[in-house]
C-alpha cells in the first residue's frame, strides 16, 4: 500500500477503533502470545473456579489434551458489576489481548500484563453457546478484545487526542467499556495444523478472515466482498453464524467485532480493573 494510503488506513483504524461507545476495535493481526487460555494459577483461592476442558472436548473432532485450570476469581469490584472471567464460560478461550502488548495502533501497552478477558455476564451465556457449537466443528475461539476500562478510553485519547480518530471519553459506558462486546476471530484448534508463524496463536491455526486487526480499510467490513476471498467471506459468515446462535451480533463495520444483549445501553461506568 501506498505511504498515504497506509497512513490514510491507520487513521481510518484510529477513528474507527478506539471509541468506547461504537461498535468497534482496533488490534493487529500478528499473535503474540500473552496469556494462556488455560492458565494455571498455583495463587487461586479456595474459591476460584477449577475447570477441566475434558468435558468440552469431548466432542471435539481434533481432540486436545484435556488440560485442569484454575481461574482466580475476579476482583470484588469486577463481581459486583457483572463481570466474569471467559475462561469460566469457555474453557479453551484463546486469550490474545493486543492491548496487553505494544502492538497495536497507539504502539504502547494500555493492559496490565496478563490481563483478563472479562466480559458482562448478560453475553456469557451467548459466547458460550457459540463457543460449544463451533468446538464441534473444531474451532476455537480467539479473542482479541473483551471489557474496555473506561481509564484505558481516556488514554487512548490522551495519546491521539483527536475526537475526529477517537471518540472523546464520555460519561456513560457502553459496548466494549461496559464489557458487553468483544472482539473475536477463529483458529482451528490443537497443533495438528501447521500454518506460517504469523498465523498461529498459541499452537492453534487462526483461520483466513481476509484482513486482520490493524488492516482497517474497506476490507475490514464484515460483509466485504471487494478485496476479500471466497474463502474469508466464508469464514467470516462461519463466525457470525455461531455467534448468531448465541444471539450475538456482528458491527456491519469491522467482521471481528461482536455485540451482546443491551450493548448500546449507556450505563454508569465500571471501573473494574483487568488483572
Ligand atoms: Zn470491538
Amino acid at each position: 500500500m501506498a505511504r498515504s494510503g497506509w497512513v490514510l488506513a491507520l487513521l481510518l483504524l484510529v477513528a474507527g477503533c478506539t471509541s468506547g461507545s461504537r461498535a468497534d476495535d482496533p488490534a493487529s493481526a500478528s499473535s503474540t502470545p500473552q496469556a494462556s487460555s488455560v492458565v494455571a494459577s498455583t495463587a487461586a483461592s479456595s474459591s476460584a473456579a477449577v475447570l477441566t476442558t475434558a468435558r468440552a472436548s469431548a466432542a471435539r473432532p481434533s481432540a486436545s489434551p484435556s488440560v485442569s485450570a484454575v481461574i482466580p476469581p475476579v476482583s470484588a469490584k469486577a463481581r459486583a458489576t457483572g463481570l466474569v472471567d471467559i475462561r469460566t464460560v469457555v474453557p479453551d478461550a484463546v486469550i490474545d489481548l493486543r492491548y496487553a502488548t505494544s502492538n497495536n495502533f497507539v504502539g504502547v501497552r494500555l493492559y496490565p500484563v496478563g490481563a483478563r478477558c472479562l466480559v458482562h455476564e448478560s453475553m456469557a451465556p451467548g459466547l458460550k453457546v457459540a463457543a460449544d457449537r463451533l468446538r464441534r466443528q473444531g474451532l476455537v475461539v480467539v479473542f482479541w478484545d473483551c471489557y474496555r476500562p473506561h481509564a484505558v478510553q481516556v488514554r487512548m485519547f490522551q495519546i491521539v487526542p483527536d475526537p475526529d480518530w477517537v471518540a472523546r471519553p464520555g460519561p456513560f459506558a457502553t459496548s466494549h467499556e461496559a464489557g458487553r462486546s468483544v472482539d473475536i476471530t477463529l483458529a482451528w484448534a490443537g497443533t495438528g495444523r501447521v500454518c506460517p508463524a504469523g498465523q498461529r496463536v498459541q499452537g492453534h491455526c487462526l483461520l483466513d478472515m481476509g484482513n486482520g486487526f490493524d488492516d482497517f480499510t474497506a476490507r475490514a467490513h464484515a460483509f466485504a466482498t471487494s478485496g476479500v476471498s471466497s474463502v474469508a467471506q466464508s469464514n467470516r459468515a462461519r463466525l457470525r453464524s455461531a455467534m448468531g446462535t448465541g444471539g450475538i451480533t456482528v458491527y456491519s463495520g469491522e467482521w471481528w467485532h461482536f455485540n451482546g444483549p443491551g450493548s448500546t445501553v449507556r450505563r454508569p461506568h465500571l471501573n473494574a480493573p483487568l488483572s
